[in-house]
């Protein structure tokens, strides 16, 4: 049962206003703790991208355009203070939405406020600079926001992916476009009424929800977005790519990975251990940055092994509101696919699976955690991104086959070096094909401030920090003849 809610969850929001999506059409939001119907969302189609885009060049090119670095920022700190004035009703969309524990689902409260802030905070300290050039010039570049963003985002973090990319393009001034995903969008439309609340003009933030290949697709392809950014699959974001290529507007993509951890011999397993498991099962596994695969060095194998296998004893998956440590995947389909992956690993040995609670709803997205041991680098559970809770370890002897397995995969988000060796950890982190590095930690806590993104088929461009406003902005230069 959902709580009561301050906004009608069937509408979309375009242009300031709560509209019905123009078919009248809804979609189904199921909580996937019990397979039970939450509400109905609109299931907006290309007519109501069309308003949303229309909105926000009108948002563009009035209020909002002439708002002020100084009071965008103001703006955006205000929603911060909003989002966590309403986190117990957050944190309780996302875990009935998403199927989040509620702890996490809080974290994402609290990440999303975090983004505001930070973002808030750097509005205004974004600027472009004078070049020294020719005698009787004058040069200086401007930093222009692009104008009409477009968002599309997953259901794993909602409130998080949307902080890092909507707080940073509000923040250069762009309006936005966001599609949520069909299966979790609740706290999409719950952020957007808080930010009208807290002052953000009509049309600077639409919210069309939908179907992918319906109101995502009309999105990607419209003419009238000038960037989109996206976090999802590869090959939805394969097709996004091709569709802002014929308009030719740039693109960042967000794509997940085969994020591995290198536990060397020298390693301090006591801090490791928490991390080794904790980064593979949050979210169920179902995180784009999951540590999936384990690379252990030999001398230390069958300790990582059994330490790791008592850790899957605890893990218990349980509807998200028990708060445990894992609650149901996203959905029945996710479940399937996730099953299937473990099907295939049929000729690996189980090194220890955790529990689904006796008491969890039959119609629940259950899937136990599973971890592999003595996994080949070139199986298909050490190669494919999986997106539940299931992680492999894989044996080496040497450093140099450790960077080799771990470079091994078409991925490159996240990885990490557990090791005292600080040389080891310098070359790693340079010779490791990723777009972060961690050294004796892994995620560093989530870190708005810390760039994110991938290399290879993890995606390409940079969200959150400081480095996001240069992604969700452009460069003007002006030169000026005084003689
Ligand atoms: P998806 O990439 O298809 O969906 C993500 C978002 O893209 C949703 O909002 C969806 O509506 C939208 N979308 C789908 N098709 C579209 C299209 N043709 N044009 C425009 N937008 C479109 O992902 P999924 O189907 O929800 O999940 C499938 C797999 O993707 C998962 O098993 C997982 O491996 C991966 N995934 C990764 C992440 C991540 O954070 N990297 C997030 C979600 C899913």
């Amino acid at each position: 049962m959902l709580p009561d809610l301050w906004f009608d969850p069937s509408l979309c929001l375009i242009g300031g206003q709560w509209v019905p999506p123009a078919t009248g059409d809804t979609l189904d939001l199921t909580n996937p703790s019990d397979g039970t119907s939450l509400t109905a969302i609109a299931r907006g189609t290309s007519a109501d991208i069309d308003a949303a885009v229309a909105s926000a060049q009108s948002a563009r090119m009035g209020e909002w355009g002439r708002t002020t670095a100084v009071e965008r920022g103001r703006i955006l700190t205000r929603m911060g203070q909003l989002v966590l004035e309403h986190i117990d009703t957050l944190a309780l969309l996302e875990a009935l939405d998403v199927g989040k524990p509620l702890t996490q689902a809080r974290n994402d409260v609290i990440a999303l406020a975090r983004y505001c802030e930070f973002y808030g905070g750097a509005a205004d300290k974004i600027h472009g600079e004078t070049i020294p050039y020719l005698d009787g010039y004058t040069v200086y570049t401007l930093r222009e926001p692009y104008g009409v963003t477009g968002h599309i985002v997953p259901w794993n973090y909602p409130m998080q992916i949307i902080g890092r990319s909507v707080g940073a393009a509000l923040a250069m001034g762009n309006a936005c476009v966001l599609k949520p995903a069909e299966e979790a969008c609740l706290t999409a439309l719950a952020f957007a009424d808080l930010a009208q609340k807290a002052g953000l003009p009509a049309g600077a933030l639409n919210v069309v929800p939908g179907l992918g290949a319906e109101a995502g697709a009309a999105l990607a392809e419209h003419p009238g977005i000038q960037h989109i950014s996206f976090t999802g699959s590869v090959a939805t974001g394969s097709l996004i790519q091709s569709a802002a290529a014929k308009n030719v507007v740039p693109v960042t993509l967000e794509l997940g990975g085969k994020s591995p951890q290198l536990v060397f011999s020298d390693a301090d397993l006591d801090a490791a251990l928490p991390f080794l498991v904790n980064a593979g099962i949050q979210n169920a596994g179902q995180t784009c940055s999951a540590s999936s695969r384990i690379l252990v060095q030999r001398p230390v194998y069958d300790e990582v092994r059994a330490r790791m296998s008592a850790s899957y004893g605890n893990l218990r998956a349980a509807p998200a509101t028990e708060n445990l440590e894992l609650g149901p995947l996203i959905s029945t389909r996710q479940q399937a696919i996730v099953q299937s992956f473990i099907d295939k690993g049929s000729d690996l040995e189980t090194a220890a699976t955790g529990k689904i609670v006796s008491n969890a709803p039959a119609n629940g997205a259950y899937v136990a955690p599973t971890l592999f041991a003595d996994v080949p680098a070139n199986h298909t559970l050490a190669q494919d991104e999986i997106f539940g809770p299931v992680q492999v370890l894989i044996p080496f002897d040497t450093e140099e086959e450790a960077l080799s397995i771990a470079n091994g995969t078409d991925y490159g988000l996240v990885a990490s070096v557990w090791s005292r060796d600080g040389a080891r950890q310098m070359r790693l982190a340079r010779a490791l094909r990723s777009g972060q590095v961690f050294l004796n930690n892994y995620g560093a806590g989530g870190g708005v401030e810390l760039p994110f993104g991938g290399t290879g088929k993890s995606g390409h461009g940079r969200e959150k920090g400081f480095e996001a406003l240069l992604h969700f902005s452009q460069l003007k230069t002006v030169a000026a003849l005084h003689g």
